[in-house]
């Protein structure tokens, strides 16, 4: 097996158990390597340090899968990680739907899978774990006999590993427009054709905070991709929603949500930009009793970053200036690159801006089925907020 040598100089990151390891932290390679096959890797004075995978096209030169010097990564490997995977979720009551595999915190760097009752949606980011891909679809159909397994691998970022963007079935052709039920309610889900892999799990506990605040209460949702939020706030005794997104296809699922649920008199779901209409209601002096804001990813690099800041600090002030005194909003970031404690900055920033004092009502991040693992940034990347403005 090709031996990979660390410089005596390296970030106690990787000692401290990140599986990352970049170019320039590397000392040397014995042998020649091949783009996605298993490497051992040694600490300078020749310490075992882990096996994974490697791939000379990429910055991160190598991933590690295992810190077991007897582990061999073979099929059986995947198999065995990934039923150990379920046998956690199923520990701490993630069942139905649930994020199966996150990436790193679950010790399989850039592997995503998604469950959504008997149907599973993968992505397989860097190349020596795309490789692993016909094992890891085997120990799908040994441990869970799935309806229908699709690949949603139509992302930018599996360029950088020099692989191409694709998205198809692993499994006989289904029906890939799926529902699902959380807390008591039913979505539709489109495999195929759905943000990232179709439906954002990482929310469903978080959708369950609003049940309180919305009841009886006017409610302007943005950012709603297929309305989950709203059609929560419906159910939870709303008297009227609205939803707002930018994508007419958005638009279009959120309304079938509502009918799906019922809940279409009380739930209505428009196209708009959210930064344009923010404006022009706060101008017209439009009033809610709640405020939810769920926007994409601003950035993924930090040359943009104060571009991010800008953007999430523009939002939140106008939604918080349409909040009703005593109001809530319930405002929500994905950016790897603010953390929570910057995003907490940037609502402050908000409030000082738009002459309101706010109360924290909950703070917490990504449902429990996507671990967090404290030293790997991003595997603690939602932040979710509710504040009452007073
Ligand atoms: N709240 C949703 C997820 C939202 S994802 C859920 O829990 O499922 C972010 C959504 O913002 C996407 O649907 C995207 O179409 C929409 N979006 C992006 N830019 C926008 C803009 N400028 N105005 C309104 N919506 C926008």
């Amino acid at each position: 097996m090709i031996k990979v040598g660390l410089r005596k100089k390296i970030a106690q990151r990787i000692v401290n158990g990140h599986p990352w390891i970049f170019n320039n932290e590397v000392e040397k390679v014995e042998g020649q390597v091949n783009g996605g096959e298993t490497v051992e890797v040694f600490t300078h004075d020749k310490k075992f340090v882990g096996k994974g995978y490697i791939n000379p096209k990429s910055q991160i030169l190598v991933r590690l899968l295992t810190r077991d010097k007897n582990a061999e990564i073979n099929e059986q490997f995947f198999h065995d990680q990934i039923a150990q995977c379920w046998e956690y979720r199923k520990r701490i009551g993630y069942t139905e739907n649930c994020r199966l595999v996150f990436g790193e915190a679950d010790s399989l760097p850039q592997l995503i899978i998604d469950k959504f009752n008997d149907y599973f949606v993968i992505q397989t980011l860097a190349l020596g774990i795309d490789v692993w891909k016909p094992a890891i679809v085997k120990a799908l159909n040994e441990i869970f006999k799935p309806k229908g397994i699709y690949e949603r691998n139509d992302v930018p970022v599996r360029e950088l590993e020099g692989l191409p963007q694709y998205k198809g079935f692993l499994s006989d052709p289904f029906d890939t427009k799926i529902i699902i039920k959380e807390n008591g309610l039913q979505f539709y889900v489109d495999i195929e054709n759905g943000q990232k892999t179709g439906y954002f799990l990482d929310q469903q506990d978080n959708r369950r905070a609003i049940q309180h605040i919305v009841k009886g209460a006017e409610v302007l949702g943005v950012f709603t991709y297929t309305g989950t939020f709203e059609i929560h706030a419906a159910h939870y005794g709303a008297k009227s929603v609205l939803g707002l997104d930018i994508s007419e296809n958005a638009v279009q699922q959120a309304n079938r949500n509502a009918e799906l649920n019922g809940l279409q008199n009380s739930c209505r779901f428009q196209t708009a930009n959210a930064f344009d209409v923010l404006k022009q209601w706060v101008k017209d002096g439009r009033q809610y009793d709640v405020v939810m804001l769920d926007p994409p990813a601003f950035t993924k690099s930090r040359e943009t970053l104060q571009k991010a800041i800008t953007g999430y600090k523009e939002i939140n002030l106008r939604g918080m200036k349409l909040v009703k005194p005593g109001g809530f909003l319930v405002t929500s970031s994905c950016t790897n690159l603010v953390n929570a404690e910057l995003f907490l900055q940037i609502i402050d920033m908000a409030a000082k801006d738009a002459r309101r004092k706010t109360r924290q009502v909950v703070f917490q991040t990504q449902s429990a089925d996507h671990p967090v693992i404290w030293g790997m940034e991003n595997t603690h990347y939602l932040k979710y907020l509710i504040i009452q403005v007073i």
